[in-house]
């Protein structure tokens, strides 16, 4: 972390970036890291090249984020891009033309990442990246509102799931409270995320628990969403991200699986476990990433019933076969 901050510190026009199907710790870290950076004077740009989900409009700094294109249009001209929560270079869209023209630093959390940097900080142990950007902007000597406190505990509670899955241990807790005493408003970020669905979204919803299966016993469970079934109920891929979690929640699941067909022949593979399936090592062997209890991959040109007959049969495989060992 030293040297990513002493990189940091000597730069002065920053392009902090984060990646496609952005979440709610990748925005809160990019979004974070950004703030702060500006607040010891930096120039800053924060890009990812992906539409912002909703749910995370009610952040007034979600409109400064930029997508490549408005990127390029900006004419801004960084000296230092700075990637945060991205464990592989394809996980940033476009912005990966800029490696190799631009010194690149990556800090991230994840089981796979690849190290694809020239400055890695990559830490598995920290349930959020938005905690290690907390680390970062606090050796800079970042001053927290309440503004930034909240969107930087933004991540921490949304990637342990609101402070309840198994990577939310007890410095997940403490850096909740120190945030929480720094500004941060927990209740406020519940309130944007968690209640505050439309109607179409559980009409999808029912639709998916219509089409569920199981497999293994109950271990395995797993349902899927068309490009037909999105516009039956007008509703795009930022409805149904949290439904995978919904899954899960069911009594003896071990993994759970949606596949979500986002655009015509582009399905993204969302998968949780619970208890003992390691999610990073499949997914990677599908052509994504992940975290143990968390893992993802997004698969082109096939469209969602060929992706199921492909990676379910692996998966069940996988699954009997890492239960028995
Ligand atoms: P989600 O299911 O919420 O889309 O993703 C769960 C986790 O898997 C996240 O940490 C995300 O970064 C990772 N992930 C999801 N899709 C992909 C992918 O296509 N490639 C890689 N490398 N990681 C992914
Ligand atoms: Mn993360």
């Amino acid at each position: 972390m030293e040297r990513i901050v002493e990189i940091i510190r000597g730069a002065e026009k920053v392009l902090v970036v984060g990646h496609i199907m952005p979440d709610g710790d990748d925005i809160s870290s990019v979004l974070s890291l950004s703030k702060g950076l500006k607040l010891i004077g930096k120039e800053v740009m924060s890009g990812i090249d992906w539409k912002i989900p909703w749910v995370f409009e009610e952040l007034e700094e979600v409109k400064d984020i930029v997508d490549y294109q408005k990127f390029l249009n900006s004419g801004f001209d960084p000296d230092l891009m700075v990637v945060v929560d991205v464990s592989s270079p394809d996980r940033i869209g476009n912005f990966q033309e800029l490696i190799g023209k631009v010194p690149v630093v990556v800090i991230d959390h994840h089981a796979t990442n690849d190290e694809f940097a020239d400055y890695n900080w990559v830490d598995r142990s920290f349930g959020a990246c938005a905690q290690m950007v907390f680390r970062v902007n606090k050796e800079l000597g970042v001053e927290y509102d309440e503004n930034l406190a909240t969107i930087n505990l933004m991540g921490v509670l949304t990637d342990t799931g609101f402070l309840r899955f198994p990577n939310a241990d007890a410095r997940v807790y403490e850096d909740a409270t120190e945030l929480v005493k720094l500004g941060g408003k927990p209740h406020k970020i519940s309130s944007m995320i968690l209640e505050n669905k439309r109607t179409e979204q559980f009409h999808l919803f029912a639709d998916v628990l219509e089409k569920m299966k199981t497999e293994l016993d109950g271990k395995l469970v797993y349902s899927y969403i068309t490009q037909d079934m999105y516009k039956k109920h007008g509703c795009t891929d930022e409805d149904s991200t949290g439904f995978v979690h919904e899954l899960r929640s069911i009594r003896g699941v071990e993994v759970a699986v949606m596949f979500m067909e986002i655009k015509p022949r582009l399905v993204h593979v969302s998968m949780r476990s619970k208890e003992w399936f390691d999610l990073s090592s499949f997914a990677k062997s599908i052509g994504g990433g992940g975290h143990p209890r968390a893992a993802g991959a997004s698969i082109e040109g096939k469209d969602v019933f060929e992706v199921m007959n492909y990676v379910v049969p692996k998966l069940k495989e996988e699954m009997s076969r890492s239960e028995k060992s």
